[in-house]
């Protein structure tokens, strides 16, 4: 079992904004700065060997680069001018899978603080619509000042709660894509998992406060998804959490699947090493034991072919 501070032992992880910048010039400038750039990492066992001054390409997703556990990048010129993104690579997964094309209409429906709503901005090259929900003003707020710091234009950022947003609005008749990060317990962040009471009747008392916690989530992220796959014409709709537990991931995808049955999961990212737990894998996982990253889910469902439903 994980417990508090284990997250110092992660690697970091650096995405390159390239809506300002390259890797090649980030790259150039890391090496300028005294770090020695050792190429594509060809394992996972080489993102978790570098040296404090070493650097390296991650091995799953394209303009990531990953740093020693040591290194910490949030006074570092690239970060404040908004060049890169200091994102966990799960995290990133979600807005690279959706990979929406550039003039798309896509919505980021639990948006702040934007990390995945920038990253959709720049694989769309800032073309097209991306409209950002969150129902949290401050949350927003933050979020509008870093879009504006990582040179983000298409979006249309709205204070809002997702689930009150009419799919039937023609305003929201081209949208295609939908990344859905909803609140969740965020048992997946190593940094906040604690180890637990030692005294027999706390442990029970916060055991059954947690259990209802999470049944309360759960039935949130159902509604949400639920209404994701509302919108007229959506086709992919990617659902993502920061939490290892089944009754956030598996569970609200396998009560979704059955209530919208014009939507079938997509087998994602076959070169991933952690998949969802049987028979839902399709999906994947992640942890800081397998894929070196924080404890984090991802699903993507695609609207079927008409006719094609009896096959699944
Ligand atoms: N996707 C974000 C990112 O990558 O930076 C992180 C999103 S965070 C896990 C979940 C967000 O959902 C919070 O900012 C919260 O305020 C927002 N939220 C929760 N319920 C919501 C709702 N009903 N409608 C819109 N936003 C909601």
């Amino acid at each position: 079992n994980v417990k508090k501070g284990d997250g110092d032992q992660l690697p970091r992880y650096v995405r390159v904004n390239t809506l300002k910048t390259t890797v090649d010039d980030v790259i150039d400038y890391m090496k300028r700065e005294g770090f020695s750039y050792q190429g594509h990492a060809n394992g996972i066992q080489d993102l978790c060997r570098l040296s404090d001054k070493a650097f390296i390409s991650d091995l799953h997703l394209p303009n990531l680069l990953v740093f020693s556990a040591k290194t910490d990048f949030h006074d570092h010129f690239l970060y404040k001018a908004g060049h890169v993104i200091l994102q966990d690579k799960a995290s990133c997964l979600p807005a690279f899978l959706l990979n929406p094309p550039a003039g798309s209409h896509v919505i980021d429906a639990c948006a702040a603080p934007g990390n995945k709503t920038s990253h959709l901005a720049a694989l769309m090259s800032n073309k097209g619509k991306l409209f950002a929900f969150d129902h949290d003003a401050k949350r927003l707020s933050t979020m509008s000042t870093l879009l504006l710091r990582a040179g983000v234009t298409c979006q249309q950022l709205a204070n809002q709660d997702f689930l009150k947003v009419d799919p039937q609005s023609a305003e929201y008749k081209d949208v295609k894509y939908i990344l859905l990060d909803p609140s969740c317990s965020g048992s997946g962040m190593v940094c906040l998992r604690d180890g637990g009471s030692e005294l027999p009747e706390e442990q029970a008392q916060a055991e059954a406060k947690e259990a209802s916690r999470l049944q309360a989530l759960s039935a949130f992220q159902q509604r949400c998804l639920t209404h994701a796959l509302q919108f007229p014409r959506v086709q992919r709709v990617v659902y993502s959490t920061c939490s290892i537990h089944t009754e956030e991931n598996e569970q609200v995808v396998a009560a979704c699947l059955q209530q919208n049955p014009a939507f079938r999961l997509v087998k994602l990212f076959p070169q991933w090493p952690e998949r969802g737990l049987s028979p839902h894998t399709q999906c994947l996982r992640a942890s800081n034991t397998k894929t070196l990253t924080h404890g984090f889910f991802v699903a993507m469902f695609e609207r079927q072919a008409p006719g094609s439903q009896a096959m699944n």
